[in-house]
């Protein structure tokens, strides 16, 4: 395809500035005019400059003042395609995306297209073309994208835990048979133990140690699998959750000699009351069990009302946690001493942290090691 300025137009758009003026002020596209005989040499319209954010007063009529903020690899494109069009008498107009830098930084998507302009012999003498801003259209593609490859994830995140949750339902569930089996039967032999000689009674001591934890672990491994099978949010009493809390916990509060403390004004909130117990009462017995022997645990229960949120504080007066583990803490199975100086299995923080998400809030905390811990958590209203 070849394309000649006819001569007739070229003298009219010559001699009537005012046709060329209005085509170029009253087009929606900017408008470029390249010499290519002299190839720095361009004339752009005032919309070409201000769709990139420029005053034109401000912007030579120089092809450099564009190659200074076109993306560079759509630049390299530009110039093959532009040689290839220029050799090629056959070859459709010249017509490429490309991203330029607005002046604000943002990124502007033009469709350029161009037509070459040829003299009598067919060498290119000029080309003249358009630039058209799809960054809106463009923009609202990739925002579209990026929102379906979102909410696929999100599905298929959220299929993969429930499926996670469901295995880690079944296996523990099916898991407490066989052992409450293990647990009666050392029993019984424990019952019978005169009978064995002293190998066997240890045996029967580690085996009943071991089947415990395992169960511990299997009750936690089951509350975690069953967060927010509640279901339904309720009307929680604050107060009164912490009081149900004091009681359950009796045997702990007495033996350690802790105090309780709610400092926090009387308090109801929606929530999954279930789960809410159980970070309430994972963070209070944490704040009982790492402490030093010699302390007497003081916990002590805050709340701040903000305008979206609560903001709970649980704080205690143990032997604190190193900064570089506060994340680490809160993964399951991530625990900072052993078995033998503290018990536990691991998921007592994770739990509190998926509840937390459950309530489309953050848990966090500050400590100072020797001085006690305070942990942090927002239930958004
Ligand atoms: P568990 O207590 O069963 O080990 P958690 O998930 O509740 O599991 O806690 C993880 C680890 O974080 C604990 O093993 C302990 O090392 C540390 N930790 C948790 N709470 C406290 C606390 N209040 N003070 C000091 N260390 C803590």
């Amino acid at each position: 395809m070849e394309h000649y300025l006819k001569q007739e137009i070229y003298d009219l758009v010559k001699k009537d500035g005012e046709i060329f003026d209005f085509i170029q002020k009253g087009s929606l596209d900017g408008i470029w005019y390249w010499d290519l005989e002299n190839p720095d040499n361009e004339w752009m319209s005032e919309k070409f400059w201000t769709e990139l954010g420029y005053n034109p007063d401000e912007m030579p009529h120089k092809a450099s003042a564009w190659q200074g903020i076109i993306n560079q690899e759509d630049f390299k494109l530009a110039v093959e395609k532009i040689n290839s069009i220029l050799s090629d008498v056959t070859q459709p107009p010249y017509d490429q995306i490309i991203r330029y830098k607005h002046k604000n930084g943002s990124t502007v998507y033009i469709r350029c297209r161009g037509l070459v302009i040829r003299d009598k012999k067919g060498k290119p003498i000029r080309m003249l073309g358009a630039h058209n801003n799809i960054t809106s259209a463009i923009n609202y593609r990739i925002e579209k994208e990026i929102s379906q490859k979102l909410s696929s994830l999100n599905k298929m995140l959220s299929n993969k835990n429930a499926e996670l949750e469901q295995f880690s339902y079944i296996t523990s569930h099916d898991l407490q048979e066989p052992l409450n089996t293990i647990i009666s039967f050392s029993n019984l032999l424990e019952i019978e133990q005169d009978k064995l000689g002293e190998v066997g009674q240890k045996s029967i001591e580690v085996i009943k140690t071991s089947a415990n934890r395992m169960k511990e672990f299997i009750i936690s491994l089951l509350e975690y699998s069953r967060i927010g099978s509640d279901k339904e949010k309720t009307q929680v009493d604050v107060v009164q959750l912490i009081e149900n809390l004091k009681t359950d916990l009796s045997d702990i509060i007495e033996k350690s000699q802790a105090t309780i403390n709610y400092i926090g004004k009387p308090l109801k909130i929606t929530a999954f009351e279930t789960d809410l117990k159980i970070l309430f009462q994972n963070l209070i017995i944490n704040g009982i069990k790492y402490i030093d022997e010699k302390t007497l645990p003081i916990i002590t229960i805050d709340f701040e009302e903000e305008s979206d949120q609560f903001k709970f504080s649980v704080t205690d007066n143990g032997i604190g946690i190193p900064e570089d583990q506060f994340e680490k803490i809160f993964e399951v199975f991530q625990r900072l001493h052993s078995r033998d100086k503290y018990s536990g299995t691991g998921i007592g923080l994770a739990y509190c942290k998926k509840v937390v998400e459950l309530h489309n809030g953050e848990i966090w905390l500050d400590s100072v090691e020797g001085k006690g811990s305070t942990f942090y958590f927002t239930l958004s209203k």
